[in-house]
């Protein structure tokens, strides 16, 4: 959050970077998870037995808050999260735990906060030296269930989202407590990236007719869900989604995807306590193709660092992550991974249309070895007979400023590019995805940017290839008739977007694009172009001001 302007005792505003659009207005859920306090004390001989009985009733309170966690799990994430808490069920039984607690209490007279405490330390050192990643990282599971433990014996309340009872906003993380403690309610508009604390009764009025105008445009938006995407005079372009989780396949085809353009695979490496399998990776992209079928799902390989972690797998302590041992560069080294994870992408191949893309390639030399790499996973499954689609397509992100310059290079290495947006304005522009004090400079229509952008487009026309986008520039109604004019044949976004999208190029006529385009790209500021770019929205979209976001 960043520029607070207080300009009453209520309305108190904020600004942050707008991440998902749409307006919510709630009580404010404070998710503490804050370190307890532990209050440590010499205790007597004859209040040995009680305290020892307080640490016992804590543990088997702690057990009973966490069977409790598990019957809110619904049936389809029941397996992994059941994992995680049959974990910290384990260590609550754990015997070394209790009778260590228990000894310190007897031996060193010391309340059982404390001697939790100092149990815990030890336990925590022991860890710490095991020179073993996975078995050190599990230090953190004794941890967590050592801080139940204690929030018990402080006798504090375990929060928890599933006490909820009514509209509430999760406040987590990056609120400090006093800032938030003392609200009682708070807007959020995602379209702008204003939070609004402790509004007054006018705000809040505004604000709730602005949230109902919102749904009234969503659902009139939904009714181009199922047109096609196709500019008045007939251009044609393919929409899909973007998706993180196997859930959101089936909304994504509802929204009007014709298909995944890019399904982030992190997922399958969160909330676990190893890497999955090749069979676990399999199913889930089982899953998938069978909700999207007959359209085609393009599985993204790994794609961690920088800004994106995962539990399972321990990145090196980097000064510069985002310039680090991420993304391709990991699973070109992480080669055991890479291969796992390419065996199942090849195995899911065989049951619908599957592409594969490779993320954040910086060079040729990169696609070489990924290629020679996919090819002996091939041989290997072609001599166990095991069934994949011998032309699968490979497609790189383009990402990267050297990706962009080497584009015509790379056409002739694979089958499609797919440019990861996001990331490559961060990467041109060297602004920092997620630091909202740069924010500012994080611009999608800077002329090195959309030049870019038409790089990649004419190198890929030139081989013959499709030329994708995924980045959440797509989602742009007016940039997506410009990345058309590009040359763009296929836009991926959050399939929320594709709607209002598909609405714009139902009223654009692909000739106002080209001239668009033309004249943009002789530009030479964002503000510019982005002028120009709002003067055109007007003059065709007149009746359109005041409705949704149309993105400028
Ligand atoms: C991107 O960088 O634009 C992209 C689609 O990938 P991600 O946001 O997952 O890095
Ligand atoms: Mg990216």
């Amino acid at each position: 959050m960043t520029n607070s302007v207080k300009t009453s005792q209520e309305n108190f505003y904020r600004y942050g970077v707008a991440a998902s659009p749409g307006i919510s207005i709630g009580e404010v859920f404070l998710l503490d998870r804050q370190r307890v306090s532990v209050v440590e004390y010499i205790i007597a001989e004859n209040e040995v037995e009680q305290q020892i009985e307080k640490f016992e009733a804590a543990v088997e309170q702690a057990k009973q808050q966490l069977h409790d966690v598990q019957k809110t799990l619904s049936l389809t994430s029941r397996s992994e999260h059941f994992y995680i808490i049959d974990t910290q069920l384990l260590i609550l039984g754990d015997q070394m735990l209790l009778d260590s607690t228990k000894s310190f209490i007897r031996d060193n007279h010391l309340n059982a906060q404390g001697a939790l405490k100092r149990v815990l330390e030890k336990f925590r050192q022991t860890f710490d030296s095991i020179e073993d990643e996975y078995l050190r990282e599990r230090g953190s599971d004794i941890e967590l269930v050592g801080e139940r433990i204690l929030r018990n014996l402080r006798g504090k309340i375990q929060q928890s989202v599933h006490d909820l009872d009514r509209k509430s906003v999760i406040v987590a993380h990056d609120l400090s407590p006093a800032d938030t403690l003392q609200l009682d309610k708070v807007i959020v508009d995602g379209c702008s990236g204003c939070v609004i604390f402790n509004p007054c009764h006018d705000t809040l009025t505004t604000y709730r007719e602005k949230q109902q105008r919102y749904q009234q445009y969503q659902e009139q938006l939904h009714e181009y869900c199922e047109l096609p995407a196709q500019t008045l005079d007939g251009k044609k372009v393919k929409l899909k989604a973007n998706i993180e989780f196997p859930e959101e396949a089936e909304l994504a085809i509802h929204n009007g995807a014709t298909g995944i353009g890019l399904l982030r695979t992190e997922f399958m490496y969160m909330a676990r306590q190893q890497p999955p399998s090749e069979d676990d990776q399999f199913n889930e992209y089982r899953r998938i193709i069978q909700q999207v079928d007959p359209h085609p799902v393009t599985i993204r390989t790994l794609d961690i660092g920088g800004d994106k972690f995962v539990a399972n797998i321990c990145l090196n302590d980097e000064a510069n992550p985002a310039m680090g041992l991420r993304s391709i560069r990991l699973s070109l080294r992480e080669q055991k991974l890479f291969r796992i994870q390419l065996r199942a992408i090849l195995r899911a191949s065989a049951l619908g249309p599957v592409r594969l893309l490779l993320p954040m390639i910086s060079g040729v030399a990169e696609v070489h070895s990924c290629k020679a790499i996919l090819n002996e996973v091939m041989a290997e499954l072609r001599s166990e007979g095991i069934a994949f689609d011998e032309k699968i397509a490979v497609g790189i992100m383009i990402e990267t400023p050297s990706a962009v310059l080497l584009a015509d290079l790379l056409a002739k290495e694979v089958d499609f590019f797919s440019v990861g947006s996001n990331d490559l304005i961060q990467y041109c522009l060297v602004v920092d995805r997620g630091n909202e004090h740069v924010a500012y400079l994080y611009e999608p229509l800077h002329p090195a940017i959309l030049r870019a952008l038409n790089c990649v487009a004419r190198a890929a026309q030139d081989a013959g290839i499709p030329a994708c986008i995924c980045g959440e520039m797509a989602s742009e109604p007016i940039f997506s008739a410009l990345l058309l004019a590009m040359g763009y044949s296929e836009l991926s976004m959050n399939s929320s977007g594709i709607s209002q999208v598909k609405k714009l190029l139902q009223q654009w006529h692909s000739e106002n694009g080209d001239q668009l385009l033309e004249q943009i790209l002789q530009l030479a500021t964002a503000t510019e172009v982005s002028e120009l770019v709002s003067a055109k929205v007007k003059y065709y979209f007149p009746h359109l001001q005041n409705e949704g976001s149309f993105g400028i």
